[in-house]
C-alpha cells in the first residue's frame, strides 16, 4: 500500500497531476480532486468508491496512467473527459492509445434519479429525448460515452457493467449500507518491473478494502 497515492475526493471536476514526491501510504491525501493522472515511474494512482463509478487509464506506449472517480457530479462535470484532456496536456499521450476500465459502481437497476439530476444528461443520452422526468440513470454507459467522445477508441474500452448494490457479497455499497460502508480502492500503475523491464507494460488491480486504508 506504500505505493498508492489517492486524492482527497470531493465530487468535482479537479485532475491532479501526480508529484514526483507524492505522499503516498493509507491515510495520505495527495490534494483535493477526483482524478489523478501520472507517468510516475513507482507509484500507483487509487480511487475509493462505493457506488460512483471507479474509472481506470492507460496509455502503455507512453508509460502514463490515470485513475477517475465518477459519480453522477463528476459525470456532468465531464471528469472522465478532463482526465484524458489532462494526459494529453501534461504528457502528450494521444487518446487512440488509451486504454479504459469502467469499474463496478451503482447499476441503473438501482439508480433511479428525480428530473433535476436526470436533466443533466440530456446531451449524454440524446435518445432518452426529454429528461424532465425520474429516470434511471447509467452512469457506466454515460462514461463509457465520454470517453469515446474524448477520443478513446471504443474497442478499448472494457465496462465491468457490475452493480455495487446489487451484490451485496462483493462490493461495498453506500446507498446499501449507509455510514457502516467500507469504500473499495481501485489502482492503477506501473508494475515493479516498468522501470527496470524497458518496455511499457502497465497492471490494473482492483481491490477491497475497509474505511481507513
Ligand atoms: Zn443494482
Amino acid at each position: 500500500m506504500s505505493r498508492v497515492v489517492t486524492p482527497k475526493q470531493v465530487h468535482s471536476d479537479i485532475v491532479l497531476v501526480v508529484p514526483e514526491e507524492a505522499p503516498t501510504g493509507p491515510t495520505a491525501r495527495m490534494g483535493s480532486g477526483d482524478a489523478l493522472v501520472s507517468n510516475h515511474p513507482r507509484l500507483l494512482a487509487g480511487i475509493r468508491t462505493a457506488d460512483c463509478i471507479p474509472i481506470l487509464l492507460v496509455d502503455a506506449r507512453s508509460r502514463l496512467f490515470g485513475a477517475i472517480h465518477a459519480g453522477w457530479r463528476g459525470t456532468t462535470q465531464q471528469i472522465a473527459r478532463k482526465a484524458v484532456e489532462a494526459m494529453m496536456r501534461h504528457f502528450g499521450t494521444h487518446p487512440d492509445d488509451i486504454w479504459a476500465a469502467i469499474g463496478p459502481g451503482i447499476g441503473a437497476c438501482c439508480f433511479e434519479v428525480g428530473p433535476e439530476v436526470a436533466v443533466q444528461f440530456e446531451s449524454i443520452f440524446p435518445e432518452a429525448g426529454e429528461l424532465n422526468r425520474r429516470m434511471k440513470l447509467d452512469l457506466g454507459e454515460a462514461n463509457r460515452r465520454q470517453l469515446v467522445s474524448a477520443g478513446v477508441p471504443d474497442g478499448q474500452i472494457e465496462v465491468s457493467g457490475l452493480c455495487t448494490v446489487c451484490l451485496e457479497e462483493e462490493f461495498h455499497s453506500y446507498r446499501r449500507d449507509r455510514e457502516k460502508a467500507g469504500r473499495m480502492l481501485s489502482v492503477i500503475g506501473p508494475s515493479e518491473g516498468w522501470a527496470d523491464a524497458g518496455k511499457a507494460r502497465a497492471e490494473a488491480r482492483a481491490f477491497h478494502s475497509h474505511n481507513g486504508v
